[in-house]
């Protein structure tokens, strides 16, 4: 009771965090991470002087390395309902490249029933939903898939790829990308199809996918549209899933032409997301929306009625704790 109270007054924005387990073979007693409990996490930081120190991090609710895919989505489920009750939800995945982000969203290479991440289940529940729903209220459901790379916006479900997407805010359709491919979708295989197709495209032109997929954002959207059988009233909710770039500050060293560009991108929009999700969490007057692609395609899906999830995601090694606090600040200054 105390914590949906809480929730309220936060003005419905949570924040999960996740620590990535160790890697094949890696020897665990090194984790940079001491304790996880319901709702926090406590850092091993080691101090200068020689002595070891602790840090305590609060969070919604925070999962250590064992939880597993279902029970991360269970915590997750109310809001992927509330989409079909005409809601705006925003779910992110943040933290340095190879925490976890993609794992989380999409699962790992090889997908199985046990191992599909959030993406998947969302749709297979809001199927399953509108399924059990089909004798008062119709719904389509259609998906976007769009990548934010150096703040141009590229649609991901087209071969025409290559084209930069404008954004668009319209009185009647509130923000629209109106080139962007907006496809129906009756089944959950039909999203995986069109996820794998997303996917492919996003590696088009670059060497490295991985080095890619790093340095953008991805953003799979779900448009969902019911149709009341009785009184004939429509609602209207969308799920944007976002894998965002990863956090980490580039090498100051390796940083040069390309590189520097991509990196200054990331930063200027991870920190716009971060300036515009705690000033609708300190109830600001002015959200700052305009200072990024990614804020301003979000924007009507962050604040007002809007539900927004944040998995920060976080490495257990102890040489990546220098981003694994940066990530922790992040997230607090967002909660
Ligand atoms: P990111 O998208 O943040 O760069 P990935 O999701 O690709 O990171 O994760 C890096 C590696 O760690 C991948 O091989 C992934 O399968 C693995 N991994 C991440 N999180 C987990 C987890 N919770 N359980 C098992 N393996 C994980
Ligand atoms: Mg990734």
């Amino acid at each position: 009771k105390l914590y949906n109270l809480v929730q309220d007054l936060k003005g419905n924005i949570r924040v999960y965090c996740r620590v990535r387990p160790f890697l094949g073979g890696q020897p665990s007693h090194y984790s940079s991470v001491d304790n996880v409990e319901e709702g926090s996490i406590s850092i091993i930081t080691p101090s200068k002087y020689g002595k070891e120190g602790k840090k305590t991090f609060n969070f919604n609710r925070a999962f250590g390395p064992s939880a597993t895919q279902g029970e991360v989505f269970a915590d997750t489920q109310p809001l992927i309902r509330s989409v079909l009750d005409g809601y705006n939800v925003c779910i992110f995945a943040y933290g340095q490249t190879g925490s976890g982000k993609t794992f989380t969203m999409s699962g790992p290479d090889d997908l199985n029933e046990e191992t599909i991440g959030v993406n998947y289940r969302a749709l297979k529940d809001l199927f399953y939903l509108s399924e059990q729903r089909k004798d008062t209220i119709s719904y389509e459901i259609s998906v976007q898939m769009l990548e934010i790379y150096n703040e141009q916006v590229r649609d991901l479900l087209t071969t025409d790829g290559a084209k930069r997407l404008e954004i668009r805010n319209s009185s009647h359709n509130g923000i629209n990308v109106p080139d962007a491919s907006l496809v129906p979708v009756s089944c959950t295989s039909d999203v995986i199809n069109l996820m794998n197709l997303g996917h492919k495209n996003r590696s088009v032109g670059s060497t490295a996918m991985n080095d890619h997929s790093s340095r953008s954002h991805s953003c799979l959207t779900v448009h969902v549209q019911g149709k009341n059988l009785t009184s004939g009233s429509t609602i209207r909710g969308s799920m944007h899933l976002v894998d965002l770039a990863g956090s980490e500050r580039a090498d100051k060293t390796e940083a040069t032409g390309d590189r520097m560009k991509e990196a200054q991108h990331i930063n200027k929009s991870l920190s716009a997301l971060g300036d515009v999700i705690s000033s609708l969490a300190q109830k600001n007057a002015h959200v700052p929306y305009r200072n990024s692609k990614l804020t301003q395609l979000l924007q009507d899906s962050l604040g007002g009625q809007a539900k927004t999830l944040m998995f920060v995601h976080i490495s257990p090694e102890p040489e990546a704790l220098g981003e694994t606090l940066s990530t922790l600040k992040f997230a607090e200054r967002v909660s």
